[in-house]
């Protein structure tokens, strides 16, 4: 088990800030790259996740005109695959195409500036729960060894799972993150909610979580905090619709805003609500309302 040391290339910008910031394009951007990325600084936001859900299919020429736009108006970048990964699929093509995308993620990362490719790795396809990671563990070895070189200091950000039949568990999560070179966790705190029935809804639910990563993944976690925010809804199986932030859906993030900053936690916020800028937006006040105290 080798678990990356977060002194070296793994620290990204991310680091002295908390951040916050949509995925995929604001609509009133109204797909231009440029109104994109002013939109965000003049909204005072400073991270943004790159929604490739459908797959990667920027050119490179996109891909550096991104690139470019987020170092100009210092955005720190991430990205989300496509929704259709499936690692441990039962199907073998689809489980080779799913770390094709992985590689092509990791390739285009330094043309866009991403520092993090967040992903689901997938249903356990009939197989255990065991057999099941082993497949996920081995295949996210091969990405990092055919592409973990070419991503310019990006890494791997598996992400906590909403439905409860999806592989991505928080201690799943966590196994891969400590058996895989170049994997970070990516926590995604509707997610969590939609699985635990609501239960990690408050300050004692959220710093007994967050203890958890950093007591398994020490300094790995505390360097690279990826989360996810969103209202959600949910059934017993989990995860069932995205919600905004901030009205009568849980989670309610406040106490979770409250917990990074007694703990000085330094995490990137990215909004995933049903309108990810004003979801960003509310996140950011409630933290900055927090800071004036
Ligand atoms: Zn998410």
């Amino acid at each position: 088990m080798h678990i990356v040391d977060g002194s070296s290339q793994w620290r990204s910008d991310a680091l002295t800030k908390v951040l916050f910031g949509p995925a995929g394009y604001p609509s009133e951007a109204r797909g231009n790259v440029k109104r994109v990325f002013s939109i965000l600084h003049e909204a005072g936001l400073d991270a943004f996740e790159y929604a490739a859900v459908h797959g990667l299919r920027t050119k490179e020429r996109k891909a550096e005109e991104i690139g470019d736009f987020a170092k100009k108006f210092k955005i720190s970048m991430s990205m989300h695959s496509a929704y259709y990964i499936s690692l441990a699929s039962k199907t073998p093509r689809i489980r080779e195409t799913s770390k094709e995308r992985l590689v092509k993620a990791l390739r285009f990362a330094p043309l866009m500036r991403v520092k993090r490719v967040v992903f689901h790795p997938g249903f356990p396809g009939g197989l255990s729960e065991d057999e099941a990671h082993m497949v996920i563990r081995d295949a996210l070895r091969d990405v990092w060894e055919v592409a973990g070189d070419s991503g310019g200091g990006a890494v791997l950000a598996p992400e906590i799972a909403g439905k409860l039949s999806a592989y991505g568990s928080v201690d799943q999560i966590i196994r891969l993150c400590q058996e895989v070179d170049g994997c970070i966790p990516t926590i995604d705190w509707a997610h969590l909610y939609a699985r635990s029935q609501g239960e990690i809804n408050d300050h004692d639910g959220y710093r007994k979580v967050l203890t958890h990563f950093e007591d398994e993944l020490g300094e790995l976690f505390i360097s690279n905090m990826h989360f996810h925010i969103s209202g959600i809804t949910f059934t017993d199986k989990g995860e069932a619709t995205h919600q905004p932030l901030g009205q009568e859906w849980g989670p309610d993030i406040l106490p979770l805003i409250e917990v990074v900053r007694e703990c000085g936690y330094k995490p990137t916020f990215i909004s995933e609500s049903t309108n990810p800028l004003q979801g960003a937006l509310y996140a950011k006040f409630l933290f900055d309302e927090l800071e004036k105290e």
